[in-house]
């Protein structure tokens, strides 16, 4: 089924800006921890690229309506596309007459990073790489099956951190069977020496379909266990802290001014459009995706000339509070305590969090602590729980 036009059009965005979502589903090989989606059919570029235009054309009817202020290329490794097919995509953006966004955020691998990649990338406005390091311990790189080396890592570090680009992330993964607190401390300090910006530090899980999954059934991988995994993150919190980064979400951290703001986006319910397959979209109160297929995209999109997307769904009062719970409740804007303390059973959880120091009271709103970071997933259960009853 596919979305209902006329429901997108009547929806009210007055007032409202965009922001845009674009997966690029290509990757060279499947790291061993990812369940993304992504095909390493490289030939399918330029077919992905032409039906991602065709998607644009027929979304024109709402992104010529709104603002569109940020943009994220997300993947998939978007850095892989070659620049004939980012000029393609550039061109496209640039003809929508509400293109004009303050922040071009594109996903690259550090063997993507070239003096020659930036300067396309800026040419076209871009102002924030978001490079995926996850560490520079060559076995640890090994254990990820990540396809570059330190070395490689350390080069396109250096061009980012000498380029003119007005941001950058650099992704690290922490909890990896055989990191020390040494090691890990050593892989952000080499990132906080040349200056990065903004961090995101992801604890490795372990997710079905991927090839440590697969070697943990099979009783060759063994995950680390919950006490190291959480003197890492506090750590490596502290160790941020102390570098003058602030903390801003469970996993991000930013120097003064580079936060993300398209991922505000997300954790604030601002309307976002996504497009490519696997691509998430939400505008207030409703939500839809395009299926995780690339065949499905192209025959949709170049066979029969209709969005691929699934049909819209409705979020009922009780789905955004729990949005809420599972967004905002995870960054430093925290949550109303309104919404806690405004029942008997609710004020009573929001007591045991303080007295444990999970949260603090910040301006009429419970923000998490960093211990209260670690249990996040088990907070937001009792919240749902407590207050949908
Ligand atoms: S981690 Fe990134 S590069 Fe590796 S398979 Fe997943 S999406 Fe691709």
């Amino acid at each position: 089924m596919l979305p209902d036009r006329s429901l997108l059009s009547a929806l009210s965005l007055e007032g409202q800006t965009l922001g845009l979502y674009i997966h690029v589903p290509f990757c060279r090989k499947a790291c061993h921890y990812c369940d993304f989606f992504f095909t390493p059919r490289a030939s399918l570029m330029e077919a992905y690229t032409e039906a991602l235009l065709r998607e644009i054309h027929l979304y024109r009817f709402l992104l010529e309506k709104v603002p569109i202020e940020t943009v994220f290329f997300g993947g998939g490794t978007p850095s892989w596309l070659p620049s004939s097919l980012w000029d393609k995509i550039f061109h496209a953006l640039h003809s929508l007459p509400t293109y004009h966004p303050t922040e071009i955020t594109i996903e690259a691998n550090p063997e993507d990073i070239s003096a020659a990649s930036i300067r396309l990338w800026r040419n076209w406005g871009v102002t924030r790489i978001s490079i995926g390091i996850q560490s520079f311990q060559p076995a640890l790189l090994r254990i990820l099956g990540r396809s570059h080396s330190p070395d490689t890592a350390l080069q396109a570090i250096n061009l980012l951190a000498n380029s003119d680009l007005p941001s950058w992330n650099a992704d690290v993964i922490f909890a990896i069977p055989g990191q020390t607190l040494d090691s890990l401390q050593q892989d952000l300090k080499i990132l906080t020496d040349k200056g990065a910006p903004h961090l995101s530090l992801y604890g490795l899980t372990i997710e079905e379909r991927t090839v440590l999954y697969k070697k943990q059934k099979l009783g060759r991988f063994h995950p680390i266990d919950e006490d190291t995994y959480a003197e890492m993150y506090l750590a490596a919190h502290t160790f941020l802290e102390n570098e003058g980064y602030t903390w801003y979400e469970i996993s991000n951290w930013a120097r003064e001014g580079h936060e993300c703001q398209h991922n505000w986006r997300y954790w604030l319910r601002k309307a976002y459009l996504g497009l490519g397959p696997a691509a998430h979209s939400y505008i207030p109160e409703v939500r839809w995706h395009n299926p995780p297929s690339l065949r499905h995209y192209l025959q949709k999109l170049l066979d029969e000339n209709v969005l691929p997307a699934s049909s819209i769904t409705p979020l009922t009062a009780e789905e955004t509070q729990e949005e809420l719970w599972l967004t905002r409740f995870r960054t430093r804007a925290g949550i109303p305590t309104s919404l806690l303390d405004d029942s008997e059973s609710g004020h009573a959880l929001s007591q045991v969090w303080l007295q444990h120091g999970w949260v603090r009271e910040v301006s009429g709103q419970y923000v998490l602590s960093s211990k209260g970071a670690l249990l996040s997933d088990s907070l937001i259960l009792q919240a749902i729980q407590t207050t949908s009853c």
